[in-house]
């Protein structure tokens, strides 16, 4: 079986993150388990919107052993009750498609699904978020508020 410490292909962005791990950004680990690490999306317009980024390099769900299997249900819940609390959305949209040039690597998204979003961004839509032009990405700066809040309630979480 692989372990965690296996490095990926060069080029790989999320085997590069995983590598400097201790070095990341608030916004780059708000959650670190053995299987896998959580971040904020980059080059993204909508606050909240989270990734959960596997430790090793795979791409395809398949591959996952039963340990971080496991360990992905009780993450993308515990991501969705905090990011619940933290931005009032009305539920998360939970998807993994590890389909874009560059990031194949296995990543799940959790996707705050605001209470007013416009009927043409729900759904599969909402993936509209991540080809705004780079004026409307989320700051640094907010994402790394918002990754302290929500490692906050993680951490106060039974
Ligand atoms: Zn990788």
């Amino acid at each position: 079986m692989a372990s965690v410490h296996d490095s990926g292909p060069d080029g790989c962005y999320s085997c590069d993150c995983n590598a400097a791990l201790t070095d990341l950004p608030p916004r780059q680990r708000i959650l670190v388990g053995a299987g896998w690490r959580v971040a904020h999306a980059i080059n993204c317009a909508l606050p909240g919107w989270l990734v959960v980024i596997a430790r090793r390099h795979i791409t395809t769900v398949a591959e996952l052993d039963a340990a971080e299997a496991t360990e992905m249900g009780l993450v993308t819940w515990r991501l969705s009750r905090a990011l619940t609390e933290v931005t009032g959305c009305a539920k998360t949209y939970v998807a993994a498609f590890s389909e874009a040039a560059g990031f194949t690597h296995l990543h799940v998204h959790v996707v705050p699904r605001a209470h007013g979003l416009p009927a043409d961004e729900q759904g599969p839509a909402v993936f509209t978020h991540l080809r705004r032009p780079a004026a409307e990405w989320v700051p640094e700066g907010t994402m790394d508020d918002l990754a302290g809040a929500l490692a906050a309630r993680i951490a106060a979480q039974p």
